[in-house]
């Protein structure tokens, strides 16, 4: 069997033209903060691509970049001026912080109606809640989308998350539980890694580890999510968790990398900050 391919860049194209045409409907265009701290490479073309999506799709984005030497507490108020900024419906704070900075304290002081990340303990509580998932994390609710492209029926499916951190993994098992697959999160100290992901219908590779999930772990006719980036050693290709080639021949569904998870995140975004927008301008509206 050769799987077929979920396309996420395809699909992150048809979410980003959506967003375009209903934030034209908005009175004002939706608008994101990025705000970024030193100078980590990676996030700095994480968050020109962000920025670049924005653009594409006619939202307003301000891109506030900070030094390295910045305190906890003028970052914190840095956040908490835009919370109060009404031009900004969302404010992204680019991970990783530097290592004196708490990331999570950074996180709380988001407004969650402007937690466009979806990382604020009240999102992720509506998450594991399960009634209104409000403003998910993009990660997860792209992979959600990706299945939802493909027909992939979550509900009633064996699922298998490898990875449990609180950015993926986590809230992808509680967004899947949420939708009626049973679900199994696996991690580091998992045992027998290949016997588990041989059961899943639903196959999921968080990791950051290339190759990790090979073909003879995957079950004849599954659908394989690789959320992995994993820079190859001339710095400049990327590859997922997955082994691609192998895993291809056994599977009914795959995502590539690049060209899967990675586009959808970034629409997610754009489809929480619309969201966001759209929700300010009906509170305004009402008020
Ligand atoms: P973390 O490092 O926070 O978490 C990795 C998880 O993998 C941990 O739970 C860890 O277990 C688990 N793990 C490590 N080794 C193994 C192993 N051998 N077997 C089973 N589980 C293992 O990573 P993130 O969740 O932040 O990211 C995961 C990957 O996804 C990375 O490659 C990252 O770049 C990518 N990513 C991609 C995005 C996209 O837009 N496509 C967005 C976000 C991330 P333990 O908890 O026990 O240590």
């Amino acid at each position: 069997m050769t799987a077929q391919i979920i396309d996420g860049k395809a699909l992150a194209q048809t979410i980003a033209a959506q967003c375009r045409e209903q934030a034209r409907a908005l009175d004002r265009a939706p608008g994101l903060a990025v705000i970024i701290v030193g100078d980590n490479p990676a996030s700095a073309v994480y968050v020109r691509n962000k920025q670049r999506a924005c653009e594409e799709a006619g939202f307003y984005s301000q891109k506030i970049a900070l030094p390295d030497s910045i305190s906890e507490a003028e970052l914190l108020a840095k956040v908490r001026a835009l919370g109060e900024d009404s031009r900004i419906d969302g404010i992204l704070v680019q991970l990783p912080l530097p290592p004196h900075i708490s990331g999570a304290r950074v996180t709380n002081a988001i407004l969650p109606h402007k937690d466009v990340d979806g990382f604020h303990p009240q999102n992720i509580g509506a998450l594991a809640l399960g009634k209104d998932e409000g403003l998910a994390p993009c990660t997860p609710a792209g992979c959600i989308r990706l299945l939802e492209s493909a027909d992939v029926a979550v509900s009633g499916a064996n699922a298998v998350i490898v990875g449990r951190s609180n950015i993926v993994g986590k809230p992808l098992a509680l967004m899947m539980i949420n939708r009626g697959a049973t679900v199994t999160v696996c991690n580091s100290k998992t045992r027998d890694l290949a016997a588990v992901c041989g059961g899943a219908d639903i196959l999921v590779a968080a990791v950051g580890r290339a190759g990790l999930i090979t073909g003879d772990m995957v079950k004849p006719g599954a659908t394989v999510i690789d959320v992995g980036i994993n820079r190859l050693p001339d710095g400049k290709k990327i590859t997922g968790d997955v082994d691609f080639e192998s895993a291809a021949k056994i599977a009914g569904h795959i995502t590539p990398v690049p060209g899967g998870v990675g586009p959808m995140t970034i629409a997610m975004l754009l489809a929480n900050t619309l969201r966001a927008a759209q929700a300010a301008r009906a509170a305004s509206a009402a008020a």
